[in-house]
């Protein structure tokens, strides 16, 4: 990632989502997605795939293969303490989650939508 002096450097301007606390849901059917970023406070709270399949994707081929279905941990939501100025940019520093992930199967948009707005309700009444 291309650091930058300060945020307005950014070409994307401060609809960056990277370098600006952007609130964001990205909702799509069909062939799934899911994104959804909510600043709370000093918190981040993201629900979209799973890191753990991002960073290693072969066990998930290997449950479509096997069981004809992506496995029933492909949506998570996280929560990173980023600070009251911090944004995606910050995450990369902000250590591990601060909760362990909330998962819900990849084709179930409505369960993470809810799986979303729980942990934004919870982070909110720390
Ligand atoms: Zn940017």
């Amino acid at each position: 990632m291309i650091e930058f002096e300060k945020p307005g450097d950014c070409p994307s301007g401060e609809n960056c989502p990277v370098h600006f606390r952007v609130d964001r849901e990205i909702r799509r059917d069909d062939e799934f997605l899911y994104s959804h970023i909510t600043y709370v406070g000093e918190y981040c709270v993201m629900t979209g795939d799973n890191p753990a399949y991002v960073n290693n994707p072969l066990p998930a081929v290997v449950h479509m293969m096997e069981h004809g279905r992506l496995p029933d941990d492909c949506l998570a939501t996280l929560v990173y303490r980023v600070g009251l100025k911090g944004t995606l940019y910050d995450i990369a520093t902000s250590g591990a989650p601060l909760v362990p992930e909330r998962t819900v199967p990849s084709g179930d948009l409505d369960a993470a939508q809810a799986n979303h707005a729980i942990t934004v309700s919870w982070v909110a009444s720390l």
